[in-house]
């Protein structure tokens, strides 16, 4: 039988937690790391004869997700009890939002191995986060917490749009930069204050019907969204190229073997029996309030990266790189208030030095860019260094290793272990002769042609002075004294 080929259909379903001080219905703190069920009241309990008072701020928050995801605003929507058991949700229902969402028919715009891409979005709605069970290691009990019972989360629903896990990982990177940068989610997939399920089908290429879905759950990371979306899409095909059939079910990802694995079949799943709450007036948004908070929207990902292209003459790719978040983006830009001559070389620092450190010790999970390498005034003037010629790159490396563990700017660095750089001339002339002297077939290669040489002979002097030498004067140089015999 040939192999047909295939092409696969994702949605993309993101919760994001908001950063609001309380909880959706109630007061309580929605601090993270409180003692168990510490952050609780007879509201987020699910007592009986309490009624829930909705906060402002989460729906102030829906409404700059949506306006920053270019939706319609829904004049009125309406809460929805989507009811299921489980001992994380005391009441017995979640108070969510159904027929009627606040935000509906919005769109991100993506650049995808450099070609421009539009997923749209279906809805975004606010409902309450469940608690926590905690299952003792011994299989003896299972505990709840309802510490995050209660707490605002947004569901961004996406159409499906995206067509491989390229694109998929794409609009979640860009999803999340964007609620980064209008302060509603810190957006740590780690700690789960933003999730994401993947609906992933397959369908023989040019055909306009969708296959059977698949929801993958358990996508804790963006490597795992990909990685799953990959494996599905393998694995789907293949199975209808044996002749098999795909089975509507959800899955989770296994991480460690890096599979999907069947959790349960749609057929069993939840009848939620939505129906409106009774206990919540519908939410009515006039459109002063929309207009008030378009108003006061910042900057985005997009617009920040077009403004640093065209301010400071980055490539595209830096600037890419630099506004995926906004921490990162701030951080470049203080930088470059300290130093604005040279934007390009501070990009390259930032891109190369502080985000490797910042990554390799996983001090991106914390928003405090005072935690990271070095604080930014001090990058700055490390670059200024460099270009003043008092310091030569090598050198500035050596620098910034001390300036993360010491905290000290490099000008401290410089003076406390002497580090000058060697420009007396007659000095370094005195080591390019021991270096030329000490190489002889290498300089009778150079003048025969083989000017690649010139490096090596840069390399040996820079070993023989600790990194010390003036570039520009030893190039010089070296370039006069071998061309000299000629
Ligand atoms: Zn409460």
């Amino acid at each position: 039988m040939p192999t047909m080929e295939y092409e696969a259909v994702i949605g993309l379903e993101v919760h994001a937690q908001l950063l609001t001080e309380s909880k959706i219905f109630c007061g309580c703190s929605t601090k993270f790391g409180a003692a168990p069920n510490h952050n609780t009241c007879p509201v987020c309990t699910g007592l009986p004869g309490v009624l829930p008072v909705l906060n402002r701020r989460v729906v102030e928050f829906a409404l700059r997700a949506a306006l920053a995801t270019h939706c319609h605003i829904a004049p009125l929507s309406r809460w929805a009890r989507k009811n299921y058991f489980y001992p994380d949700l005391p009441k017995g229902y979640q108070i969510s939002m159904y027929e009627l969402p606040i935000a509906h028919h919005g769109y991100i715009d993506l650049t995808v191995a450099g070609c421009p891409k539009r997923v749209g979005l279906t809805r975004i709605h606010m409902e309450e986060d469940a608690g926590k069970n905690i299952h003792d290691a011994h299989g003896d009990a299972s505990l709840v917490d309802l510490n995050r019972a209660g707490v605002p989360l947004l569901e961004i629903v996406s159409e499906p749009d995206m067509r491989n896990a390229e694109e998929a990982g794409a609009y979640l990177r860009s999803l999340r930069a964007i609620l980064q940068y209008i302060d509603v989610c810190d957006g740590n997939m780690e700690e789960g204050s933003l999730r994401c399920d993947a609906n992933v089908s397959v369908r023989p290429r040019g055909s306009s019907t969708f296959g059977t879905k698949v929801e993958v759950k358990n996508l804790n990371s963006f490597r795992a969204v990909e990685k799953a979306i990959q494996y599905e899409i393998q694995r789907q095909s293949e199975a209808l190229n044996a002749g098999g059939q795909i089975v509507q079910e959800t899955r989770l990802w296994d991480s460690e073997r890096e599979v999907t694995r069947s959790m349960r079949s749609k057929e069993f799943a939840h009848d939620y029996r939505y129906f409106p709450d009774p206990d919540l007036l519908p939410v009515v948004v006039e459109t002063d309030w929309v207009n008030e908070v378009q108003a006061s929207l910042p900057e985005l990902p997009t617009e920040r990266q077009k403004r640093l292209i065209e301010h400071y003459g980055l490539p595209a790719y830096n600037a890419e790189v630099l506004t995926a978040r906004k921490d990162v983006a701030d951080y470049y830009e203080a930088a470059v208030r300290a130093y604005s001559t040279d934007p390009k070389s501070l990009s390259n620092w930032v891109m190369d030095s502080v985000l490797r450190v910042v990554k390799g010790e996983k001090l991106d999970t914390s928003p405090r860019i005072a935690d990271w390498p070095c604080p930014p005034e001090h990058l700055g003037t490390l670059v200024r260094l460099i270009n003043e010629g008092a310091i030569s790159g090598k050198i500035a490396k050596t620098i910034f290793e001390e300036m993360r563990v010491s905290g000290k700017a490099p000008e401290v660095i410089i003076a406390e272990k002497r580090i000058v750089q060697v420009s007396d001339e007659s000095l370094l002339a005195a080591q390019v002769d021991e270096i030329l002297a000490a190489n002889p077939d290498k300089v009778a290669d150079y003048r025969a042609g083989r000017e690649k040489l010139l490096q090596f002979f840069v390399g040996q002097v820079m070993r023989a002075t600790q990194g010390k030498a003036n570039p520009q004067m030893l190039n010089a140089l070296l370039k006069t004294k071998l061309a000299e015999k000629n």
